[in-house]
């Protein structure tokens, strides 16, 4: 039977194909495809993982004391007798040899199968033996991971993994309750077509990753990873913000329509890659590109961006085990990227951890269950980075380093008092006096300042002399002036950037960066949201950073807009008790989005 399941639309376009059900803590296994030739060495390696389990088991149980409690000797029964069960070697192998999954996918998927069928086991005892099958399962997956070895190795491994011209025919849709950003980032050369999770809200970290890997996604689609079924066809609106569960052949055949339309949609929007942003009345607007990882500025030059606005830096400190980057490896990702742009300007953001973004990659429903009151309103960004002063100066001397190759800007997150600037301005000048002493080569990189919280926007005056540049992080400037978790499904219909507060603020920041003679731009989602493109063009706005797959979009509303008409009328919207309203009266804006 066919199944809508609603949900937020953080991703545009149609993804349809199989589900894949992962529970948040075992999204962390590999998920590739293994050769045909690999498959029977993999099922060996699933056997023998198996067995070295059942092995540990049972050398447990041989030595158990003599006054040891019987439930724990009957427990070691139990997970022996699952391990042992012919049926679960069995229908994994399928998983591998029909599917071609690594051995730990395949285990997880067959785990998800039996935890359904434990779920609907009427017997309660039978049914809480699931937590013996999970608990199992748990002991395979250590057994084949190699999770003793360095998180450098793991990592790269995991950047190799997934040949796109390697996966079979089925496209695979990948089903969480969760998943966070740094998940999501191990997902970005991945074999998903589409994400669906249960919880998240359109500005959420990992609704960002997704727009940013340009793939359909639904977050906050409450029930789906309890409604959708391991296997299931599933259809992925990434424009209505719907899930459709085993789709009657009519839907399907709709839906393969309106995918092949965006997909030819796409293919004009490329074509402009190569056409300069300039306005109707003949005035050019920057359109920069916002990365998570090095390799991202490939993609951004590829797709037209004339600099990289926004390093999302903290991204190469996660699923990293505890292991941060040190100097000389962060010097390498910012070289990178640097030489990447040929010269073009790379705007690097310091580390921006905390709120949903947390180090250790936990989910946000595992992060709602942690000690931190309000992680929004905790240590999170610069106030991170002041209270880590070593680290600190480790990113900066190799965000230095790297500017010996090319123009590099840094930008501090979320300064929201003059005290953290001055401070972030001391430990720039000991970086720089480090690698003088060190007799390290460096370049000059200007500093920034980003606009997310009010007291910023309030207080810009005073914080814009210590800067060259300023960023406008609009994610966060509605987040904290609405109050608005922009994480939390539970709120996210408040969480409004046409809401008149946010736009006064918003113009009030340009204006005053204008008057001071200092650079600015918008990086959060609202300028890659073609939506808002002639009210920020009418605010003043000459430069905008955004997710690479958004600049051909946003570039057909500049060449379409009109800066004197721009100008005039947002004077209106700002107005307005109405202004998402009024701005569509008076043609400032494309359809909402
Ligand atoms: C923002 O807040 O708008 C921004 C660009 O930073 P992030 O989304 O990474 O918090
Ligand atoms: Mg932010």
């Amino acid at each position: 039977m066919s199944i809508q399941v609603f949900g937020l639309a953080v991703s545009r376009g149609i993804a349809i194909g199989r589900a894949v059900l992962v529970a948040s803590s075992r999204l962390d296994v590999a998920h590739y495809f293994v050769e045909p030739q690999a498959v029977e060495p993999e099922a060996e390696r699933l056997r023998a993982a198996l067995a070295a389990v059942a092995n540990e088991l049972s050398g447990m149980q041989d030595e158990l004391p003599e006054d040891a409690p019987a439930e724990l000797s009957a427990l070691l029964d139990v997970h022996l007798m699952l391990l042992r069960d012919e049926a679960l070697y069995a229908a994994t192998r399928q998983w591998i040899v029909e599917r071609r999954y690594n051995a730990e996918w395949a285990l997880s998927a067959q785990l998800e199968v039996l935890a359904r069928q434990f779920d609907e086991m009427e017997d309660v005892y039978l049914r809480e033996r699931k937590a013996d099958l999970e608990q199992v399962v748990e002991r395979v997956l250590r057994a084949l991971d190699e999770g003793r070895r360095p998180a450098a190795e793991r990592a790269a491994e995991r950047a190799a993994r997934s040949d796109p011209g390697d996966r079979p025919e089925t496209p695979l849709i990948l089903v969480a309750g969760d998943i966070s950003p740094a998940d999501m980032l191990q997902f970005k050369q991945s074999v998903f077509v589409g994400f669906v999770t249960d919880v998240g809200g359109t500005a959420s970290h990992t609704a960002i990753v997704a727009r940013s890997m340009d793939i359909p996604a639904v977050v906050g689609a409450r029930d789906a990873s309890r409604v959708v079924r391991t296997d299931d066809w599933v259809i992925v609106d990434g424009d209505g913000g719907l899930v459709i569960l085993n789709p009657s052949p009519i839907v399907l055949e709709e839906y393969r329509y309106r995918q092949r339309q965006s997909e030819l949609e796409r293919e004009r929007l490329a074509r402009l890659r190569n056409t300069p942003a300039v306005t109707l009345d003949g005035h050019a607007i920057s359109l920069q590109a916002n990365i998570e990882m090095p390799d991202d500025a490939r993609v951004a030059l590829e797709a037209g961006a004339v600099g990289v606005g926004l390093f999302r830096s903290e991204f190469l400190f996660m699923n990293r085990d505890g292991q941060l980057p040190g100097e000389d490896e962060q010097y390498e990702a910012y070289r990178t990227a640097v030489l990447a742009m040929r010269g073009l300007p790379v705007t690097i953001r310091t580390v921006d951890v905390g709120a949903d973004k947390p180090l250790d990659g936990l989910s946000l429903s595992e992060l709602r269950h942690e000690h931190q009151l309000n992680p929004a309103l905790g240590l999170r960004a610069i106030r991170w980075s002041l209270a880590e002063p070593s680290m600190f100066r480790q990113q900066l001397r190799a965000i230095l380093r790297a500017s010996a190759h090319g123009p590099v800007r840094i930008l501090l997150p979320m300064v929201g008092q003059l005290s953290e600037a001055r401070q972030a301005l001391e430990h720039l000048a000991r970086a720089r006096h480090q690698l003088t002493d060190a007799g390290r080569r460096f370049g000059y990189a200007t500093l920034g300042l980003m606009v997310e919280v009010p007291a910023a926007a309030i207080s810009l005056r005073s914080l814009l002399p210590l800067f060259d540049f300023v960023s406008i992080g609009t994610n966060d400037l509605v987040q904290y002036t609405l109050a608005i978790d922009r994480a939390d499904e539970a709120v996210a219909h408040l969480y409004d950037p046409w809401n008149p507060a946010v736009l006064h603020l918003l113009g009030q920041t340009i204006e005053t960066a204008r008057q001071a003679g200092k650079d600015v731009s918008v990086c959060g989602e609202m300028a890659g949201d073609p939506a808002f493109t002639g009210v920020l063009l009418g605010m003043g706005l000459r430069s905008f950073s955004m997710h690479p797959a958004r600049i051909a979009t946003v570039k057909q509303s500049i060449l379409r807009a009109d800066l004197g008409h721009a100008r005039r009328a947002v004077a209106e919207v700002l107005s307005s008790d109405d202004p998402q309203g009024c701005a569509r009266r008076l043609g400032l804006t494309a359809l909402p989005s």
